[in-house]
């Protein structure tokens, strides 16, 4: 039987999530419990409030679970507050599972625009894709190995490194299903071992290590996004 595709369910859009799943036949199993992660193909961490589930996971070993989860070889999404979760620095500072070479900043795009919903140039998931900012927060800054799959006003919001997919918005309030129908496909290819997904995450850059391009951006309030990478 195909493997589920996992939805953590502690706090936040978990439920759309899991719906969106189901419309386009994956199978789901909603993660309430850190045994739960056990045989999935991968798992989405929704969007919430990054401060909250943090203190919801303290109850069991999630950090622990879900990095295991990852070197398995499953798929390890997160959706605004669980790009959050993955990024490797956040700001404000807080603790993340640091699976993603990023610096994320939370809330980040101001006061009159805290929510929004816009179309994002999503190229490599087929073209446009409509997009739910809900207090979103903002990638400062990617390193090398990150590939940029979506952006907005020429920033990025989508973003893939190997098995690890990060989302700014939220794709499961709206009725696009690239982004879950992208998750599951990364998720069987990794199984069948046809592309060279496979490989390890690359090693973590050393601490201070400089990011692919300048944060001139983010201390200016540009965007900063070269456009010459990853166009
Ligand atoms: N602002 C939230 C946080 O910092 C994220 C918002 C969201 O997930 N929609 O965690």
């Amino acid at each position: 039987m195909r493997a589920p595709f996992g939805v953590l369910a502690l706090q936040g859009g978990f439920a759309a999530h899991a719906a969106a799943f189901r419309d386009i036949g994956v199978p789901v199993r909603e993660v309430r419990r850190v045994a739960e992660l056990e045989g999935l193909a991968g798992i989405v961490i929704p969007g919430g409030e990054s401060t909250t589930l943090l203190n919801l996971m303290r109850d069991e070993p999630w950090f622990d679970g879900l990095r295991r989860l990852h070197d398995s070889g499953a798929v390890v999404a997160g959706t605004c507050a669980g790009a959050i979760l993955l990024s490797r620095e956040v700001r404000p500072r807080q603790p993340s599972l640091a699976l993603l070479d990023a610096v994320i900043e939370r809330n980040a795009w101001g006061r009159q625009v805290d929510s929004f919903e816009a179309r994002v140039d999503a190229p490599a998931l087929g073209g446009p894709m409509d997009a739910v900012f809900i207090r979103a927060p903002r990638f400062r800054a990617l390193f090398p190995d990150v590939e940029v799959l979506a952006r907005y006003a020429g920033e990025p919001v989508l973003v893939r490194q190997g098995r690890v997919v990060a989302c700014t918005f939220h794709p499961e309030l709206t009725r696009s299903r690239g982004l879950h129908r992208y998750l599951a496909g990364l998720a069987q290819t990794r199984r069948r071992g046809l592309v060279g997904l496979d490989r390890n995450r690359s090693p973590s850059p050393p601490p201070g290590a400089v990011p692919s391009f300048t944060e001139r951006g983010a201390r200016t309030g540009g965007h900063g996004w070269p456009s010459s990478r990853q166009a």
